[in-house]
């Protein structure tokens, strides 16, 4: 049985005889298993993080990009290979995971512009013949604690620009699908990272708990449920770290009467249901506006009933399974909720069961219709496909539902009205906005993050955001006094 373990100083190693399984939730069946480190694996990755980073805060930003950039090229080589590593311990089809890790890759690519990215501003003349400008310098050791729903490209939010940027960075990926990790990291040393730079702890709460109490790391990126977000956010900023925790998400698409209904359903399908839902930036809830809602829920339940439901190795396969027998059952769970709290339960995926892959981890599309705000099924993240219809009178109604909702990470809306959705983007209460756009994520060189309970810390992943979360700013007054009349001042200088 493959047993995966941590990647510390560019070797696979592991001093904890401590283990979960990895189960492949297609069947049910155990994959491999993942060491959960102890004390002294963590000993080890700190000390090889913290020597390795003032080495590599000394190479030249241009030296940096240019490793950056071999390691562009070999994930490029590579996209296959990790695509089918996240699929086979996620779940997801093969497609879709080679989304992610393109995704992932952007980052990368944005990050090889690191010598234009740090320049800093320059004024010449603050004052009579002083100059003053800005220097970007790295935090030290950061790090990282992700979560399974994106294997690659959450972890690529990260750790290519901290590392762009001259710190040595610390990944603690999800203990449910930690092998593409191990992959990413044993890449970026081909392609010429030095050891220790980019180093992979894998654990539990254990060593999420020794990150946030250690006094080398300068910095934890998060992304995860908003409950332990909360809690890392709390916990970091405790032990005096920069944190940047992101959380849960609820996010609603808003129907328009003046819509295009069929592109309304075509981005309401694939965003409720692709990845069985479970992506920070699925559509959960639909809000149908005025009088179109009884087209609006015939049409989504024709093209849901009619998805292929199948594992990853299944080319014509939409969706795939759940992460885990748990998550199952609690997704199975909310829809009996929806049941009892009066929703109307329009598809049912419950009790699928797939020829084959009985044991696997598979829930249908599931729709409720005449959902309200007070019940569970609206307020909770479910993370699983299941998507709620609510129905209201007006556009008011539909922004104030978005925004009274406890998540904020992203929404959309799907109108022919410029001025509909001009306010929208204004007035709604949400880190990421779409247009007739059914999940608007923002590229690398734009940034990504929620408002609410979808974020705790000052700055979102990647893009400019990026950069000024994983470096310190200093700025310099300078001149050069020759001929100045000497003397203290007591005055605060003013030009
Ligand atoms: P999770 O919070 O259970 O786990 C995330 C990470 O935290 C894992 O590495 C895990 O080992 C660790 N962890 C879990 N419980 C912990 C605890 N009690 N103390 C310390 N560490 C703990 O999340 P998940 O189930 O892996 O991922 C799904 C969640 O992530 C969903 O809520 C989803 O919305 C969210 N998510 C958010 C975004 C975003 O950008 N906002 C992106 C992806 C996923």
């Amino acid at each position: 049985m493959n047993k995966i373990q941590n990647y510390i100083s560019g070797k696979l190693q592991s001093i904890s005889t401590n283990q979960l399984d990895v189960h492949d939730p297609s069947t049910g069946e155990k994959l491999s298993t993942v060491v959960l480190s102890n004390k002294e694996d963590f000993i080890s990755c700190i000390q090889s993080s913290k020597k390795s980073q003032l080495e590599w805060a000394k190479e030249t930003p241009l030296k940096r990009s240019r490793i950056l950039s071999n390691y562009k090229n070999l994930i490029e080589n590579n996209i296959s290979l990790l695509a089918e590593i996240v699929s086979k311990e996620h779940g997801k089809t093969l497609e879709d995971a080679k989304g992610s890790v393109i995704r992932g890759l952007e980052v990368v690519e944005f990050a090889c512009g690191i010598p234009h990215l740090l320049k800093g501003e320059f004024s010449q003349n603050v004052g009579t013949n002083i100059d003053s400008w800005s220097i970007r310098s790295p935090l030290g050791v950061c790090a990282g604690i992700t979560p399974f729903n994106f294997p690659a490209m959450v972890p690529m939010w990260m750790y290519p620009i901290a590392i762009a940027c001259g710190n040595s960075f610390i990944l603690k990926p999800s203990e449910k699908d930690p092998s593409c990790a191990i992959k990413l990291a044993e890449l970026f040393s081909e392609a010429g990272l030095p050891d220790g730079v980019f180093n992979v702890i894998n654990g539990d709460k254990f060593i999420v708990d020794e990150i946030l109490n250690s006094k080398e790391i300068s910095s934890v990126s998060f992304v995860g449920s908003t409950n332990v977000a909360k809690y890392i956010y709390e916990k970091a900023a405790k032990n005096l770290k920069r944190v940047q925790a992101l959380g849960g998400a609820k996010n609603h698409l808003v129907v328009m009467p003046d819509a295009n209904l069929d592109q309304a359903v075509d981005g309401i399908i694939g965003a409720g249901y692709g990845s069985a839902g479970e992506r920070c930036m699925a559509i959960s809830v639909a809000v149908a506006v005025g009088n179109i809602g009884d087209a609006l829920v015939d049409k989504i339940k024709l093209k849901a009933e009619n998805l292929k439901v199948a594992p990853w190795t299944d080319p014509e396969s939409d969706m795939g399974p759940l992460i885990s027998k748990e998550h199952k059952e609690k997704v199975e769970s909310y829809i009996s909720r929806g049941e009892k709290e009066g929703a109307k339960l329009v598809l049912d995926g419950r009790n699928l069961k797939l020829q084959g892959y009985e044991e696997g981890y598979f829930v249908g599309p599931t729709l409720f219709d005449e959902v309200t705000a007070s019940m569970d099924i609206y307020k909770d993240e479910i993370f699983g496909p299941v998507l709620s219809v609510v129905r209201v009178d007006t556009y008011d109604q539909a922004l104030k539902l978005v925004n009274e909702h406890q998540y904020g990470n992203g929404s959309t809306i799907y109108t022919s009205d410029g001025e509909i959705s001009r306010n929208f983007t204004s007035k709604c209460e949400i880190g990421m906005v779409g247009i007739n756009v059914p999940i608007p994520v923002p590229m690398a060189f734009h940034s990504f993050g929620g408002w609410k309970s979808s974020l705790f810390g000052d700055h979102a992943m990647h893009g400019t955001e990026g950069i000024h979360f994983f470096t310190k700013l200093k700025t310099v007054t300078s001149r050069w006094p020759k001929s100045i009349k000497s003397g203290p001042e007591f005055v605060i200088p003013t030009n």
